[in-house]
């Protein structure tokens, strides 16, 4: 499968810049050819006073005006392009598409436009000239207009700060600490507003009489002129003469603050102000002008750093980080041209959170830019999303397609049953030749083998009857290295023959000949309790010589081989028969036993009569489904995606398990793997980075499904195993991954349940019942420990056999003391027929 690498942002997008000094139409090119590269054009347009006093359709009517102007211009007229709109006024925002305004300011008055979605007036305004069409993605404030564009350097960038004409910032807050917006995970840009902080009369008390009359006057900040117009009608300044100029507002400019602040002779710079604003300044004059803008503008530093400190703690203490490494994009022309501002800002932020690590970075043209920037990555996140969902849409089973995969099911259990199609069924059906569950009368001593799963364990296990009546255990865990699994049959049975010897040393039992029950997990044709015929090695075992030979003559030649002790071999069992066994043991009505560890496998009482491989009638005998196969025979391949595909191909057993391969421990979390590698690949997460580790088969352990998925666990520490298994990830990176997951534990534990319901169905059709009450005997790792995998399946089976009542009892330690259970119940059967 072939598809475009993407990564990052580009392509073609307009820009509006309304709320800053002037309105601007902008084209932003960003193209992506390795080195990734931004073009701007943008053209200025005036908003005639009477416009922006005047209707808001008058106001909306000349903004796509000059919009159709530009894109004359430029010839785009007849593309319809991306647009981000940076609207820097108080809003209200619900989508990144719909912004609804709070108030005007900054001189701003159109009418009716206040508590209306700004998108839908423009879009509006469009429609009403129809000359050209364009897709309003984005709407942002200057602040996250210029925290994109600093992000789009510098990754860290978590903060926007704008010192201009106002003053505003935001910063990446928490989802699960903004309840008005839905969702707990992740993080989403707040538009502070933080010009309105004091509003509630918080700041009272250290705002000045001079800070009140602003309020009250005037529209623009006009904050030096006031203290020297008050220090005059005071006499303390000018002998007390007032020129008109001084007393119109807005005329004393914060670039003569920072003309005077920032000459190297302020004093003469001050002088040179005031004489062009009509006054004739004593020497006395100028050196207090020259100090009071030094005071004005430091606090106002202060007050701006102050607030910061804020931000960046909250930040902090969201992250949970002992030092913290933020970057702080920055815009406005008090910020950039003001001699001592930035300095002074910078310096008090690092001294009141000395525990951060704290980069300002000037953004250029935040708010033009950063409108496309905003486009660009909301465009690249939705194609994204998009493509996302798509890939893992067919991982997601409908009721209808669960029904069809349980019709299938009974259909191969069908063909597996009857002996004409029971050669070429996949789904074998085997005989068990386990007739009879416990009884509560066996006792005595057994040795019990459990090879097939992840450990090899030789166990002792006695069983009591009457009043003491119970099960004891004692078992050693044995490895089998990769080598002898790869071996011959011999080496791996004289290895076996070698653990046994050495257990039953351990146990002080030495020469002992004790009956012995062989859990033997793989699928067998049994013609006998104690004959089992290897049919094909799973689950990663590769001894040569084995398959074809019944594996109890296997064991006892290497018994003999050893000269060394004689057993009895009683029983070879499946696991899953094992586990239905000794959950019977403590549970009547169980006649169903499942397997969901390394391998995935179910056994349930059928009915002698449609037991056609073995003579007879009458009874009923526990038949080993070996469902693992199912879908051998290409019947699940319209079910099957492109990464079981991958994971079959790559497995030791091509072609071989393809049922156990989409629901089995050893082989989810390669399904979440090859998933993650194409992810990757087509530029969708970790950056589009492929690592080392991701393509290493088998690093994502199931166990770490589990992990991930486990609820209290917060998206720091989803970061922290992906970090573990070497994959570095970001917050966004967190929940694709934890998504994937979900997806494929999900689909695996529908999967279990419908094969599940297949077979409680043909039980309770065989007995024609209405309703079956019936206990099913789990087993494996995948469904004790994965937190939701169990409650899935057992809604699935619910919902897709509704006719049977049945109840999941788990087994301890099944595939073991379930071997010596039968071995129990077989020495007592067979000690009644000697009586
Ligand atoms: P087996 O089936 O081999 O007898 P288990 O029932 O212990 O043994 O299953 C082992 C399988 O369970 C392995 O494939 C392993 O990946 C998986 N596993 C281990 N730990 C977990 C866990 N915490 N959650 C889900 N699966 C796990
Ligand atoms: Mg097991």
């Amino acid at each position: 499968m072939s598809r475009k690498v993407h990564s990052g942002e580009h392509g073609e997008f307009l820009a509006l810049d309304l709320g800053g000094t002037n309105f601007r139409v902008l084209r932003v090119r960003v193209t992506d050819n390795g080195l990734q590269k931004v073009e701007m054009e943008n053209q200025i347009y005036a908003i005639p006073e009477d416009i922006m006093q005047g209707s808001g359709t008058q106001l909306f009517d000349h903004i796509a005006g000059c919009l159709a102007n530009f894109m004359d211009k430029l010839q785009i007229k007849d593309k319809k392009l991306p647009l981000g709109f940076t609207f820097s006024f108080p809003c209200i925002q619900t989508k990144l598409d719909e912004s609804y305004l709070v108030s005007w300011t900054k001189g701003f008055k159109s009418r009716g436009v206040e508590g209306r979605d700004v998108v839908t007036l423009i879009r509006k305004a469009i429609q009403r000239r129809g000359d050209f069409d364009i897709d309003i993605v984005a709407m942002v404030n200057d602040t996250v207009a210029t925290m994109m564009t600093c992000g789009y350097d510098d990754q860290n960038c978590e903060i926007g700060l704008i010192v201009g004409m106002g003053s505003n910032a935001c910063y990446m807050e928490e989802m699960r600490h903004i309840d008005m917006v839905e969702g707990d995970e992740g993080r989403m840009c707040i538009n502070m507003e933080w010009g309105a902080f004091g509003d509630d009369g918080t700041l009272d008390d250290i705002r000045t009489e001079f800070d009140k009359e602003i309020d009250m006057g005037s529209l623009n900040p006009g904050q030096q002129l006031l203290i020297l117009v008050k220090m005059a009608k005071e006499e303390l300044l000018f002998r007390g003469n007032l020129s008109p100029e001084l007393l119109a507002t807005g005329r004393f400019e914060t670039k003569d603050v920072s003309e005077i602040e920032g000459d190297k002779d302020g004093i003469q710079k001050a002088r040179e102000v005031l004489v062009r604003l009509g006054m004739d300044p004593t020497q006395e004059d100028c050196v207090a002008t020259h100090r009071i803008c030094q005071i004005v503008s430091t606090r106002s530093a202060s007050l701006c750093a102050a607030t910061l400190a804020a931000v960046l703690q909250r930040i902090k203490e969201n992250k949970g980080e002992e030092r913290l490494r933020s970057t702080i994009g920055v815009d406005g022309s008090v910020y950039k041209k003001h001699p001592h501002f930035a300095k002074r800002l910078q310096k008090t932020v690092r001294r009141l959170v000395p525990n951060c690590d704290i980069r300002f970075l000037c953004s250029e043209d935040g708010s033009g830019k950063g409108a496309a920037m905003v486009t660009a990555v909301a465009y690249r996140l939705a194609y994204q999303h998009r493509a996302r969902l798509k890939t893992l849409e067919p991982l997601k089973l409908s009721h209808e397609q669960l029904l069809e995969v349980k019709r299938r099911m009974k259909v191969e259990m069908e063909r597996g049953l009857s002996k004409e199609t029971h050669a070429s069924a996949p789904v074998k059906m085997l005989p068990t030749y386990v007739c009879a569950t416990p009884d509560g009368t066996e006792k005595g001593d057994f040795l019990a083998l459990d090879l097939g799963g992840t450990n090899f364990r030789v166990l002792l296990v006695r069983v009591r009857n009457g009043k003491r009546r119970g099960v004891e255990m004692h078992n050693k865990i044995y490895s089998i290295p990769q080598d002898i699994m790869h071996g011959t049959g011999d080496e791996l049975f004289d290895h076996i023959v070698q653990c046994i010897a050495d257990f039953l040393e351990y146990m002080g039992m030495k020469g002992v000949s004790l009956p012995l029950g062989f859990t033997f997990s793989f699928p067998c044709q049994q013609n006998r309790l104690d004959e089992s015929i290897l049919l094909k090695w799973t689950k990663g075992f590769k001894a040569s010589g084995c398959e074809g030979e019944d594996v109890v003559t296997l064991l006892k030649e290497a018994i003999h081989r050893r000269e060394e002790f004689d057993l009895d071999v009683v029983a070879v069992v499946n696991d899953t028969v094992g586990t239905m066994m000794t959950c019977g043991y403590e549970d009547p009505h169980c006649e169903v036993g499942l397997i969901v560890g390394t391998g995935s496998n179910a056994c349930y009482m059928e009915e002698m009569r449609n037991v056609e491989l073995v003579e007879g009638e009458e009874g009923r005998m526990c038949v080993n489904t070996e469902w693992g196969a199912f879908g051998d025979n290409g019947c699940l391949d319209d079910f099957c995606t492109e990464f079981d595909v991958a994971v079959d191909e790559l497995s030791l057993n091509p072609g071989k398990q393809r049922f156990e391969k989409m629901m089995s421990g050893m082989y989810l979390g390669e399904i979440v793997r090859n998933i993650l590698i194409d992810f990757t690949k087509r530029g969708l997460l970790f950056r589009g980075r492929i690592s080392e580790r991701l393509k290493t088969r088998g690093i994502f352990e199931t166990k770490f499904l589990s992990q991930i998925e486990s609820d209290c666990l917060a998206l720091q520490q989803v970061r922290a195993i992906l970090q573990h298994l070497g994959l570095e990830s970001t917050c966004d990176d967190s929940i694709i991954v934890k998504e994937v997951c979900t997806v494929v534990a999900q689909r695996a534990a529908q999967l279990c349940g419908a094969g599940m319901a297949a077979v409680v169905d043909k039980i309770r059709e065989n007995r024609g019942l209405d309703t079956l009450k019936v206990t099913v005997g789990v087993d494996g790792t995948l469904y004790k420990l994965h937190p939701h995998f169990a409650k899935v399946m057992r809604e699935t089976v619910k919902d897709l056999a509704p006719k049977c009542d049945v109840s999941f009892l788990e087994s301890e330690d099944g595939s073991g003391k379930g071997a010596a259970l039968i071995t129990a119940v077989a020495c007592r059967i067979r000690e009644a027929g000697q009586r």
